[in-house]
């Protein structure tokens, strides 16, 4: 049966109730919140930004 409430957010794929809609995507706030407080200098800021890349030339096409 379906989990109402919940999406899977795009960055950590695990199913959330609380989060952000980007175009047709899906972030969780856990993720939203890391992702605003990654450093260019940490080893996790090229996965943000290539699953947020992806965002934007979606939504730039
Ligand atoms: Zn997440």
């Amino acid at each position: 049966m379906d989990q109402e409430g919940t999406r899977t957010c795009m960055v950590c794929g695990q199913p959330k109730e609380e989060g952000i809609q980007i175009v047709t995507e899906f972030i969780c706030t856990s993720c939203e919140s890391e992702m605003v407080n990654t450093k260019v200098e940490d080893e996790r800021y090229p996965f943000f930004v290539r699953q947020l890349r992806q965002l934007w030339v979606r939504f730039h096409a």
